[in-house]
């Protein structure tokens, strides 16, 4: 499993949110505390972020550790965004070890990290022409961002279709996100500032609330509604 985190609200820095908290995607790099599935995420990261200078994204993506990621502890306290979507990776056995299988993946202004696993062969045929990679994550991503507004109808069908996925899925345009916890831990921390969603807690902030298996959360810098999802 691999950990995930995004970010809408008030802008802050790529340091602030992925390397200085105690317990951030840096650190859960290979000591997470909540994954269950997979001991570290070393096999590739990525972050996506919005300016607004262009509606499409940012992207940075690597195969290769976060921690050795040299030149972004220089880089990340220079970047800023009121909108980050960020990953780290522990590939799933069988799955190319590229940097186009690492999240976040992209079309247009979306942005999407997938936390789990799927069968590919149970995705519709029409997602793989579109994917970045033959990688599992990357072909449910192309799926899902072709209808970005139906994230929760398709991941609960992706979840009929495959009983054993594991289906956490961060969305992004740039202002709102929508995640769906299915199969792994899931986080939300809501502050005057804006709205985090994590795999897990980040810090021992006692704002963080764990989001119930099955659900749909939908995350706006000022709000935050939880939905569940249709099962079958
Ligand atoms: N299945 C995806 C991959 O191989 C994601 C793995 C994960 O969540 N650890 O990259």
């Amino acid at each position: 499993m691999c950990r995930h985190l995004a970010w809408t609200g008030e802008p802050r820095t790529l340091a602030e949110l992925l390397l200085e908290p105690e317990h951030g995607l840096l650190r859960q790099s290979w000591a997470p505390r909540r994954q269950s599935h997979g001991t570290v995420n070393a096999d590739g990261w990525g972050v996506g972020w919005y300016t607004p200078a262009r509606p499409e994204p940012a992207r940075w993506r690597a195969a290769r550790p976060l921690w050795a990621e040299a030149s972004l502890t220089s880089v990340a306290p220079h970047v800023s965004s009121g909108c980050v979507l960020a990953a780290v990776r522990s590939a799933t056995a069988g799955m190319p070890g590229e940097e186009s299988a690492c999240a976040p993946f992209a079309r247009g202004r979306h942005l999407l990290s997938h936390n789990g696993v799927v069968d590919r062969s149970t995705l519709p045929a029409g997602a793989w022409p579109l994917a970045e990679s033959v990688c599992d994550s990357a072909v449910l991503a192309a799926h899902l961002l072709a209808a970005p507004d139906e994230l929760g109808e398709r991941v609960a069908a992706a979840g009929a279709a495959d009983p054993g996925a594991r289906l956490n899925v961060l969305l992004t345009d740039g202002e709102r996100v929508l995640a769906t916890a299915w199969g792994d831990t899931l986080s939300v921390l809501r502050t005057p500032e804006g709205v985090a969603l994590a795999s897990e807690p980040f810090d021992d902030d006692p704002r963080w609330c764990d989001v119930p298996d099955r659900t749909l959360v939908t995350a706006t810098p000022d709000g935050v509604a939880l939905t569940p999802l249709e099962t079958t």
